[in-house]
């Protein structure tokens, strides 16, 4: 127990509430802050006390580093825990916070500062002997000698910004007479995003797919890593489902994928939790593709198949705490899945939507976990990102987590706005996926599909779904004789073999 102190979450939504119920179980007395739409959420009423950051813009609010800084001193704090987005991987703000007398919760702002830069950390990983995708990082030049250097990688590639995040920042160019134009343009949006015009070149691969490794260094130098997670399931290069173990890579693959993941950590004495971002090619290679100094949006997946809390477990480093795991006491048991639900349009490029949440209904049961701060009666801001809740899985294998996955899909009722539930649905029944066989551009497949299938006018089974629900009981639950309209049989799930 740490009695008295105290940690201030400067976050909002699902992940504030996440780190609340943390801190409060190692002892401690927890601070929210909050913007002036979010001043009755969820978080701030669970906190043990809040503080207002005036206005509703991210930039006068979650990412008001000075504001956040005069609550922490007012509230007499410990350590700041960011979540993640908004300050989570800014190394000054690190920095202000331990000038301030404040433990911020995460890697040091040294370390966060070499692996925030893309470029730098892919210099990192090439030291560590761990593979990058070709490309060049150097100062970039104009013209012939640019067109020169593209010629060399070979087209398509990927224009990316070095300080990019949140799959901004990138551009695909297919040949050479659009160089020159999305190089210029990419500094300018590199600029106006993340502050920095720093781009650099990647040769873009085709059918790739995204795994991952989290990773769990403490300040005494240990580090272990926690297995990967399979993101391969995108949209605008950001993760709509993750899951673990890999249902494509074997033992051998697993093993060489974390041990470079460690040599990349291990460059800098890496200290808290964090992510090793990889990509693999067709042909079975990996190639790095960033660290993520921060807690990742998918981490309950590994939670539930190694049994180690992440939040907690950054709180202790953070205390000073050496590791209590060694490599040899992590194990992956089962299997877990999560479904990223958003509040956006499938039908409209994904577009993000607002609204109100009218009927809510969150499933409980055996295996399941929801990150939600949803509450009915409460609007939905474009202000924010438009992620609403996470809805995680886990069975004894990847044929359980997945029939759990189906259930709770079929269960969870939102009403009142735009939202992907009965896309994810659809896309967990899709056979690539059923296989395991997905890449990172499969979801423009599933969803072309679906536009297909689904036709202009028929309401979202989910919707369908809810209310026939309602009308029949006056609450959730299926009424009497009344089925849940399904995208596909369930007897689809049926070809999986026990893992
Ligand atoms: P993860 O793998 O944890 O999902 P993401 O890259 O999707 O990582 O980012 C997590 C969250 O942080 C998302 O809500 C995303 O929109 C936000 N985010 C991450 N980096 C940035 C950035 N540089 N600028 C704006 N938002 C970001
Ligand atoms: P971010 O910081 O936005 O997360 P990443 O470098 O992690 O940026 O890339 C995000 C996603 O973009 C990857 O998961 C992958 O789908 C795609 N991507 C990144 N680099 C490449 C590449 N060289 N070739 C093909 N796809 C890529
Ligand atoms: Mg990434």
């Amino acid at each position: 127990m740490t009695a008295g102190k105290k940690i201030l979450i400067a976050n909002r939504g699902e992940i504030a509430r996440r780190v609340i119920h943390a801190a409060r179980e190692l002892g401690y007395a927890t601070v929210a802050v909050h913007s002036d739409p979010d001043a009755g959420s969820l978080a701030v009423r669970e906190a043990d006390e809040a503080f207002r950051l005036p206005g509703a813009e991210v930039k006068d609010t979650y990412l008001n580093s000075d504001k956040i800084l005069a609550i922490a001193k007012e509230a007499g704090i410990w350590a700041i825990h960011p979540g993640y987005g908004f300050l989570s991987e800014n190394a000054v703000f690190a920095d202000d916070c331990a000038q301030a007398g404040f433990k911020f919760i995460g890697p040091s702002p040294e370390t966060m500062r070499r692996l925030g830069s893309k470029v730098e950390s892919k210099l990192l990983a090439k030291k560590a002997k761990v593979p990058t995708v070709p490309g060049f990082e150097g100062e970039l030049p104009s013209g012939k000698e640019l067109e020169k250097i593209a010629a060399k990688i070979g087209y398509p590639l990927l224009i990316k910004a070095a300080a990019g995040g949140g799959g901004k920042g990138m551009r695909v160019v297919h040949k050479a007479e659009e160089l020159e134009e999305a190089a210029r343009s990419a500094e300018r949006e590199a600029l106006s995003f993340f502050k920095d015009k720093t781009i650099f070149l990647e040769k873009y691969l085709e059918r790739p797919r995204h795994i991952e490794v989290q990773i769990l260094g403490d300040e005494h130098g240990n580090l272990v890593h926690l297995y990967e997670r399979e993101c391969s399931v995108q949209r605008r290069h950001q993760k709509m489902i993750e899951e673990t173990p890999s249902p494509s890579i074997d033992a051998k693959f697993r093993e060489e994928i974390c041990a470079a993941a460690l040599r990349v950590a291990r460059q800098v004495g890496y200290a808290s939790a964090g992510t090793v971002e990889f990509i693999v090619d067709e042909a079975g290679h990996f190639y790095f593709l960033e660290v993520n100094t921060r807690l990742q949006v998918e981490h309950p997946v590994t939670e539930a198949v190694t049994g180690v809390d992440l939040v907690k477990a950054q709180i202790l480093v953070a205390e000073g705490h050496a590791l209590p795991l060694k490599q040899e006491d992590i194990r992956q048991r089962g299997h877990a899945v999560e479904c990223r639900l958003y509040a956006e349009d499938p039908e409209n490029h994904f577009l993000p939507a607002e609204g109100s949440v009218g009927v809510l209904v969150e499933p409980q049961r055996p295996g399941i976990r929801v990150d939600s701060a949803l509450e009915a009666g409460k609007p939905v801001l474009s202000l924010y990102d438009p992620m609403l809740a996470k809805l995680i899985a886990v069975g004894f294998n990847r044929k359980e987590a997945l029939m759990k996955m189906d259930a709770l899909l079929r269960d969870y009722v939102l009403l009142g706005i735009r939202h992907n539930l009965d896309f994810l649905r659809y896309t967990l029944h899709s056979k690539v996926f059923q296989e395991g066989r997905y890449h990172t551009h499969s979801v423009a497949d599933i969803l072309a599909e679906y536009l297909e299938k689904r036709g202009p006018d028929k309401p979202a089974p989910d919707l369908a779904y809810a209310i026939v629900a309602l009308a029949g009981k006056g609450g959730a639950g299926p009424a009497a004789g009344a089925e849940a309209p399904r995208a596909e049989p369930l007897s689809a799930l049926k070809g999986f073999k026990n893992a």
